[in-house]
């Protein structure tokens, strides 16, 4: 039977050892960590993603900030805020929530941004210490799925990954985490993407199928191999008669019949989802750390 990898009972563990350590932290008499948080415009989906972040912040006992700032925002003017951002001494790292308005370059501001205070991960900076297996800030999201893996005693290790998709902020970096001789990698991945042929033939060969390509339950019961495990990081929107706000959030994999084959799979909600706020946090107590004088 398969057994589900359920992000929000991963997340909650992860919370309480947070907690335990803010509180340690501040026993010590050191300040707790300072999370920041860049809201540009009112999309409603990246409202509701940094309330979530400050909630976390709360419940484990760190600082948080939210700067506001209209769609309007020349990039100029944006730009000037993250550098105030990067000279704050009192602030460990901070995050600018992504999308930005259509006349802001995002990467322009994603380079902008301390790459010590870079606790989203997504700095080339980070990205090429990443690469090159050096200590440092792992993108949330993927880091957040090698914290379910290893919670689940899961590791690549000698296994056929396929990863479907290859976006700089899922795809690609967790396919490196994967293939890289780390507690939870050392796989032989594949890489998957618009332009693959036989993609089904591959999914099927494959150990460990990560998705994250955008496609409502793409990933079909003929594509898993018996035994395999499944991680689904797709939010996809489908509409849903059954449900009263008339859609639902389902997976890149079509969990009912997928799940029937798999020894592990996560759910969507509730699989990965959870798991880049933890990603973040983590990223965020390890910057506070560097930040904290050690003692003799
Ligand atoms: P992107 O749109 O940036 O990338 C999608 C990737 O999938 C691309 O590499 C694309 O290929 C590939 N792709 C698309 N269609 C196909 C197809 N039919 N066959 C093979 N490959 C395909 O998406 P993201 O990586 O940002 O996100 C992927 C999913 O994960 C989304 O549903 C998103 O909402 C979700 N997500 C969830 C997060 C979480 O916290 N759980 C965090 C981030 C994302 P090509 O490069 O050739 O175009």
């Amino acid at each position: 039977m398969t057994q589900i990898l359920d992000g929000k009972a991963v997340s909650a563990a992860v919370k309480a050892q947070l907690a335990k350590e803010v509180a340690h932290m501040v026993l010590m008499g050191q300040a707790p960590p300072h999370l920041a948080a860049v809201l540009v415009g009112d999309n409603p989906a990246s409202k509701a993603y940094v309330g979530n972040k400050i909630k976390f912040c709360k419940e484990v006992g760190y600082k948080s900030t939210l700067r506001e700032f209209p769609s309007t925002i020349s990039q100029e003017d944006l730009l000037h805020q993250i550098a105030l951002l990067n000279q704050d001494k009192g602030l460990d790292g901070y995050i600018v929530q992504l999308p930005l308005p259509s006349h802001i370059h995002e990467d322009k501001v994603v380079e902008a941004v301390d790459p010590e205070k870079d606790v989203d991960g997504f700095h080339v900076v980070n990205v090429g210490k990443m690469v090159a297996g050096l200590p440092t800030f792992l993108p949330a999201t993927p880091y957040g799925i090698t914290k379910i893996m290893e919670h689940y005693g899961i590791s690549a290790a000698g296994k056929h990954v396929v990863v479907l998709g290859r976006s700089h902020i899922v795809g690609r970096p967790i396919s490196v985490l994967l293939s890289q001789d780390r507690p939870y990698g050392n796989g032989t991945v594949t890489v998957c993407h618009s332009r693959t042929k036989n993609l089904k033939e591959l999914c099927a060969a494959a150990d460990i199928l990560v998705a994250a390509i955008g496609r409502p339950r793409y990933v079909t019961a003929d594509m898993v191999k018996e035994g395999a495990v499944v991680i689904d990081v797709g939010i996809n929107r489908v509409e849903d008669q059954f449900t009263k706000s008339g859609y639902a959030l389902v997976g890149d994999v079509d969990f009912d019949a997928v799940s029937l084959k798999t020894s592990y799979i996560t759910p969507v909600p509730g699989g990965v989802g959870p798991m880049t706020i933890v990603g973040l946090m983590l990223n965020t107590m390890l910057a506070a750390k560097k930040n904290r004088p050690t003692r003799p």
